[in-house]
């Protein structure tokens, strides 16, 4: 589910209008009416906020079961901070913070190389945290793999 549907549903599921629901998240109604209609996503505050009125993990408002990854890093987007934004401050749930911000990649004339590099850096930490023990021979030809699934490096 997209995540208009999935605000759709949860409002329905609370029982509230779109005023009373506008009123729950300091928002106005057409903001609301936006989010329902996919022409905004809702801004990372509010997202979060949702998440905490809602008792919803960001993750399933931003539409996975299994946990959203940024399209051009492949960080898990776990916490709203990690969410990449448009330039009128709404949502984009495809990228990090880091990768992309107010509308434009922060680092546009990035190649994917650069970024299995970038990655690379992270080697140490990720071994240890998934208990591997990747040389970064093999690293390289994982993330070369797995990076061109995603989004920005798709062709
Ligand atoms: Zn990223």
């Amino acid at each position: 589910m997209e995540t208009k549907e999935i605000l759709a549903n949860l409002r329905a599921e609370n029982g509230l209008t779109q005023d009373e629901m506008a009123e729950k998240l300091f928002v106005t109604r057409q903001a609301v009416s936006r989010w329902e209609t996919g022409k905004t996503t809702p801004n990372p505050e509010t997202l979060k906020l949702i998440s905490e009125k809602f008792r919803v993990s960001i993750n399933s408002l931003l539409g996975g079961d299994e946990p959203a990854v940024c399209q051009s890093c492949s960080m898990t987007l776990l916490a709203t901070e990690d969410l990449a934004t448009e330039a009128d401050g709404s949502t984009n749930v495809e990228y990090c913070s880091h990768c992309y911000q107010n509308g434009s990649f922060t680092d546009a004339d990035k190649t994917i190389e650069e970024m299995i590099e970038t990655n690379l850096c992270f080697l140490d930490e990720f071994n240890a945290q998934n208990g591997s023990s990747y040389s970064e021979d093999e690293a390289r030809a994982i993330l070369r793999m797995h990076l061109a699934t995603l989004k920005r490096w798709a062709v």
